[in-house]
């Protein structure tokens, strides 16, 4: 692999107050700059520059939409309904997911909503009153909780949050995400309530701070340029250099759907994407490609090593029109690349304790800030060490051994003769 990225800093760190060189970075004092060298090589990378790993990951999960409300309106997306539409699950439905999913042998808790509903959405912000809880984010830590108690770890990706939402969330929380999409400032996030990259960027940020495996990613597509989506790796670079905390980067096309005319981008526009987030990110930062969404199987050879989280009980519900595919069509991918398919927790191996480490992975460095040695509360340790049949299921995915093939939970449960809370 041709060294696209020098070993000094790729970046100009700032100092503050930080400049507005992304739209809303000095609202939100983002104080990352992308150096213009860094940029001028990232835009040189072909496929051809970047090696091919040497296996293909994915994480099981099952995908729970807990409100479909959302502050935003971008118009690519077809995931938020407008107030008196928009749906929040029940305690009970989060917890009947769940179950179904660990009875298909999921290790995750795939929690995703939009930002957090505004003023408008009256219905939601009454029944969660009526639940007992403060907001949305009351709720989710109490989702979370759910997901535990019924085998699963919980990944959230609840939008833009503050350092003390962070901090609050990752109790219960395996690791968590945001997409950045774009450090531009383009017409798909326009209106007068909008998300801004200088948000992402604090929220990528924020999650460092206080020691959360993170997934972020880019949107290919949504009026972006090639500048800008290689500014766009090259912040989540240096936010990475920084904590450490950035597991996966998710390079995601656009789709058509009724609200979006964007169309998909080509083959050679995702290939040579793919690529330069190969080259600008370290080797331990894994980059992710949605097999329902791309063509899998055509980017593995620009530097792909990780599938991201399929399910087998859910709909993509972000993408609803567009199926996941089985497992032999993970296989077929990974088939093309040569590669053997390795399953994995929503959690990376590298920020799991030693004991429950896959033994050819490193251990991440020590979390940032207060967070003594571990990346895992120990609401997630103790989840994950259970002497239950979730337990075990945890614990031989983490180890990097199966199951690819599972043993469905409730047979597994049979055997064991109980329920294990
Ligand atoms: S893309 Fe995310 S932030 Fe934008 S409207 Fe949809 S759910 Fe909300």
């Amino acid at each position: 692999m041709r060294p696209v990225i020098g070993a000094t800093a790729t970046l100009l760190l700032l100092g503050h107050p930080a400049p507005d060189v992304f739209a809303g970075a000095a609202e939100y004092d983002v104080d990352v700059d992308v150096e213009e060298r860094a940029v001028e090589r990232l835009l040189s990378v072909e496929p051809a520059d970047v090696d091919t790993p040497r296996s293909l990951t994915f994480a099981r999960n099952v995908f729970i939409p807990l409100t479909t409300a959302c502050r935003y309106t971008c118009t690519y997306c077809t995931y938020y309904d407008v107030p008196g539409e928009a749906s929040l699950l029940s305690p009970t439905e989060v917890r009947d997911q769940c179950r179904v999913g660990a009875d298909a042998g999921c290790t995750e808790a795939l929690f995703t909503f939009g930002d957090a509903p505004d003023a408008r959405y009256t219905a939601i912000h009454e029944q969660l009153d009526a639940w007992g809880f403060e907001d949305i984010h009351d709720y989710l830590y109490r989702a979370c909780e759910i997901a535990l108690a019924e085998g699963l770890l919980p990944h959230s990706n609840p939008g833009d949050l503050t350092e003390a939402q962070f901090e609050t969330l990752r109790d219960v929380n395996a690791s968590m995400g945001v997409m950045l999409e774009t450090t531009a400032d383009v017409d798909a996030h326009s209106g007068s309530r909008r998300k801004t990259p200088g948000q992402r960027l604090h929220t990528i940020r924020a999650a460092g701070k206080h020691g959360v495996p993170f997934t972020t990613g880019i949107l290919v597509g949504i009026g972006e340029d090639w500048r800008d989506r290689a500014e766009s790796l090259l912040a989540i670079r240096e936010l990475h250099e920084r904590y450490g905390h950035v597991q996966e980067v998710i390079v995601q096309n656009v789709v058509p759907n009724e609200r979006s005319d964007f169309p998909k981008p080509g083959l050679e526009t995702m290939r040579r994407v793919v690529a330069m987030a190969r080259a600008a990110l370290p080797p331990e930062v894994s980059v992710q490609v949605p097999p329902n969404l791309s063509p899998a199987a055509e980017l593995v050879d620009c530097g792909i090593d990780d599938l991201g989280g399929v399910s087998p009980v859910t709909d993509d519900y972000i993408n609803p029109a567009y199926a996941w595919p089985d497992l032999d069509g993970l296989r077929a991918v990974a088939d093309a690349g040569g590669l053997a398919l390795r399953e994995r927790l929503p959690t990376y191996g590298r920020y799991l304790p030693s004991d429950l480490r896959p033994s050819d992975t490193s251990p991440a460095p020590a979390p940032a800030q207060s967070k003594g040695e571990s990346w895992l509360s120990s609401r997630i340790r103790d989840r994950i060490r259970a002497d239950d049949v979730h337990g075990r299921r945890l614990r031989a995915v983490a180890r990097g051994d199966g199951p690819l093939d599972p043993q469905p939970a409730g047979d597994a449960r049979a055997s064991d003769g109980s329920r294990s809370r």
